[in-house]
């Protein structure tokens, strides 16, 4: 590609960064990296009923967690700017005027209830509801007495060529747009605030932007963002429409089917290189067909070729299995790292462990989990603050022959002189337990169970044990004593 790639993410910001629009960050980011081009962010809050900064700011928030940080942008600048269109209006009326002064734009001064009546009486006559062009051939200077007598017009854009408009689509090929879908389209309503599909092409060609990657959804856009390109005469970014994301039931993704936003799954403890990776499977596929990549591998991998014009479907136990790839190939304590904020949100501080009972924790409990989320309740049993015997464990130490376990248990601990106790050693106090006190099976095991963890199931002993110390495990069977019938 011989000119310098500029791709963009333009978020208007009304809600969270969801798995739509984490896939058009993510897609636009990859395309970038792989042609050694320019990454852009640009904020569309034109929309000012709806957009506030606090969404901008998760927003931003969220795709700097993900890592796909921009070159251009709100926070760091770049040569275009200002990248937020709230600060831009100047600019569109600039170019507003232009098309006024060629004759391609006018002043509408119809009243919403003047155009609503006659949408009504067009639907009604089985035309469609277009505008009718009745202030087309308002004289200019009568244009001109009215704003002056402080009357508000919206400018609406003036379509003369009656035509088909034909885009190449990188990824849908051909589209055609038969002549005479649209109508005469407002691109400044008559508070100043410029619309969408103007504006959205005045930042693309002052910012210089080659390729649009988009969802779906704006396809039926592009034709008026054509119209414009064309009355300007400025080149066309190519553009490429990405499928519709859909849930499990084939419907579009929404709030319906759970989580969608990073946001929730970033407090789910998911990985960012999970969901990024992922994410990428949204209608991209690698050449090799293989799944676990590296972000890096993706850039240097990703090609517009290879995404796929059919829906893509969002599937959650998919997206949790490859959480659970991530999280097990990590290393020790980097993933201690990832988990204390969650396991000290929850409660249990962790502060005076050493690196070698991080090293045993985590290695014994990581297949247990998929989600950072999902290991509170694991590693929450392994602090003492947290242990009481619960109720069902309190009827298992009703049973007839518990007591004696947790006694013998609190014992045989009392006599062993080491701060932990092996795997090894646990077999074999276990098998003196059960020969002394004569009781097997059931009973003895969730008695057992009851003194290390309060309760009689959870994890297996043998990995839980060793990561308990002595005098926990005496602490932990000393409460359980007192708690004996
Ligand atoms: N602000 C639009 C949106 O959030 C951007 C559309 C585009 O990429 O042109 O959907």
């Amino acid at each position: 590609m011989s000119e310098k790639v500029r791709v963009r993410f333009a978020p208007s910001p009304t809600g969270y960064l969801h798995v739509g629009g984490a896939r058009s960050v993510l897609f636009n980011w990859l395309f970038a990296r792989h042609h050694g081009g320019k990454f852009i962010l640009r904020i569309e809050d034109t929309d000012t009923a709806r957009s506030t900064r606090e969404f901008e700011e998760m927003q931003k928030q969220d795709i700097k967690w993900l890592g796909l940080n921009w070159d251009e942008g709100p926070d760091v600048g770049g040569d275009y700017g200002p990248y937020r269109q709230s600060e831009r209006r100047s600019i569109y009326k600039e170019y507003s005027d232009k098309l006024i002064a060629g004759g391609q734009a006018y002043y509408c001064f119809c009243t919403d209830a003047e155009l609503e009546a006659k949408k009504q009486a067009a639907m009604k006559a089985g035309r469609p509801p277009q505008y009718d062009g009745k202030c087309r051939h308002l004289p200019p200077a009568e244009t001109a007495l009215k704003l002056k007598a402080g009357e508000r017009g919206a400018v609406r854009f003036w379509i003369k060529n009656l035509k088909k408009y034909t885009l190449d689509d990188l990824i849908r090929g051909q589209v055609e747009f038969q002549e005479g879908m649209v109508g005469d389209f407002v691109i400044l309503r008559s508070d100043g605030m410029p619309v969408y599909n103007f504006c959205c092409v005045i930042d693309d060609h002052l910012m210089k932007i080659t390729h649009v990657l988009r969802a779906e959804e704006h396809l039926s856009n592009t034709v008026r963002q054509l119209m414009l390109y064309e009355a300007y005469g400025w080149n066309i970014p190519r553009f490429g429409h990405m499928s519709v994301v859909l849930g499990p039931d084939k419907q579009k993704l929404s709030k319906r089917h759970g989580a969608t936003s990073v946001n929730d799954y970033r407090l789910n403890g998911y990985l960012k290189e999970a969901i990024n990776n992922y994410i990428s499977l949204l209608g991209w596929s690698s050449p090799d067909s293989r799944e676990i990549l590296h972000i890096d591998e993706m850039a240097k991998l990703f090609t517009t070729d290879r995404i796929n014009v059919a829906p893509a479907v969002f599937d959650g136990v998919k997206l949790k299995w490859m959480n659970s790839v991530y999280l097990r190939n990590l290393d020790h304590q980097d993933l201690w790292t990832l988990l204390l904020p969650f396991l000290r949100a929850d409660g249990p501080d962790f502060d005076n462990v050493s690196v070698q009972w991080i090293n045993n924790a985590v290695g014994a409990l990581k297949t247990s989990f998929e989600t950072l989320v999902e290991a509170i309740p694991l590693f929450k049993t392994l602090s003492d603050s947290n242990f009481s015997v619960e109720p069902e464990g309190v009827e298992v130490l009703a049973w007839p022959t518990s007591k004696s376990v947790v006694g013998a248990w609190f014992s045989t601990l009392n006599g062993k002189s080491e701060e932990f106790i092996s795997d090894v050693s646990f077999n074999e106090i276990q098998k003196q337990i059960q020969t002394s006190c004569g009781v097997k099976g059931k009973e003895f095991f969730q008695a057992l169970r009851v003194a290390i963890v309060g309760k009689p199931h959870g994890t297996e002993l043998k990995q839980l044990v060793p990561l308990l110390s002595r005098a926990s495990l005496m602490n932990r069977a000393q409460k359980t004593l007192e708690q004996c019938p």
